[in-house]
């Protein structure tokens, strides 16, 4: 078993492990919506649809940091690597342009999105 990968459901927008029926998110019927938690998707829409998947990303690890989970370091490392095969994030990498921010990270051709 992979020691990175996160066990059970998580939110395919922030990571987050959505362990309890009040993680989810819901949809417009108030339904439970299994790919995303509540802090962003509720209603049937993300919270944030206008967020980026960096500003997401400077979110998560803010919150793994805060929460004594792992230093930032690591944090961005692992969130790095998962955040861009979740499938908010997969969508939106090939439907825009992807910006060369000088980190020589590629996200084409991952065969998991
Ligand atoms: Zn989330």
């Amino acid at each position: 078993m992979p020691a990175k990968e996160p066990l059970g459901p998580f939110c395919q927008s922030c990571s987050m492990p959505l362990e309890k029926p009040d993680d989810f998110g819901t949809d417009q019927a108030g339904y439970r919506e299994n790919d995303y938690c509540r802090h962003c998707y509720k209603g049937g829409a993300f919270t944030e649809p206008d967020m980026t998947m960096e500003q997401m990303l400077d979110v998560s690890v803010g919150f793994m940091v805060r929460q004594g989970i792992m230093p930032e370091a690591s944090a961005r490392a692992l969130l790095g690597d998962v955040m861009p095969r979740l499938k908010r994030w997969c969508a939106s990498a090939s439907a825009r342009p992807l910006a060369a921010a000088g980190s020589g990270r590629e996200i084409a051709g991952d065969p998991e999105c």
